[in-house]
């Protein structure tokens, strides 16, 4: 009953005590498109469990290049690096999907980090799951062709705002892929020819989830295992 209410998974796993603690301190936020949360080398002031928003953690080059090298939405938190004893982000996370999130100060949330062991366990497995996202984005921004990624980059969203329908300027995606923006366009068109996604003034519809999970490059299906796996076996600790 009441994880039903709980929108963010790693909240939601908590057991009853612990997360009625946590919850003193948490504030119901809303994030707006573009919103920039942490940049690098900036302290980190809060951390925030997304509900419905989309977090991008992206990486730069040259002072102005960035490449989205994860993406933070209800299965995660953002403010990691203080659970490993770091108070400054070494990236910058820029909101690309609108929506709401619990924050929480980060001086507070570390005093609770330390009496809360489900806490602990729940951030320390979503840390892993993170770094194996993070490593996986890497070798696919390498070696896998824009349309693979952006497939594997749309099931990811979908699987985190639980839409099947959402914004994106093709601006933004060029952003989040590394790539110009007509490489972006000719993949959405390619991926539109084959009846996967619509592509209409900034909003993007998927139509075909299992046709665009075969378009995607193995990476989704690798980081999505390694994600879920983490999940049940936190979900049989708990019961
Ligand atoms: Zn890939």
């Amino acid at each position: 009953m009441r994880s039903a209410s709980i929108e963010n998974s790693l909240l939601a796993i908590l057991p009853g005590k612990e997360y009625q603690r946590l919850r003193t301190g948490l504030e119901p936020v809303t994030l707006i498109l573009g919103e920039v949360l942490y940049e690098p080398g900036q302290t980190i002031r809060h951390v925030y469990f997304p509900n419905d928003s989309l977090v991008s953690l992206l990486t730069l080059a040259d002072g102005h290049l960035a490449l989205e090298v994860g993406l933070i939405g209800r299965d995660g938190m953002l403010g990691l690096p203080l659970v490993l004893g770091h108070n400054k982000s070494p990236v910058r996370a820029l909101v690309q999907g609108e929506g709401t999130a619990l924050r929480m100060a980060a001086a507070a949330f570390l005093k609770q980090f330390r009496l809360s062991p489900a806490l602990q366990r729940a951030l320390y497995r979503y840390t892993y799951t993170l770094m194996a996202q993070i490593s996986q984005t890497a070798a696919c921004n390498r070696f896998h062709v824009v349309e693979q990624r952006l497939s594997r980059w749309l099931l990811m969203t979908q699987d985190r705002v639980k839409k099947d329908q959402f914004r994106m300027t093709q601006e933004f995606l060029g952003h989040m892929l590394g790539v110009r923006r007509v490489g972006v366009t000719k993949a959405a068109q390619s991926l539109q020819k084959l009846h996967l996604i619509a592509y209409n003034r900034g909003e993007i519809t998927i139509l075909n989830r299992p046709g665009l999970e075969a378009a995607a490059c193995a990476c989704y299906g690798i980081v999505k295992d390694m994600h879920d796996g983490a999940v049940t076996t936190q979900a049989k600790r708990k019961a």
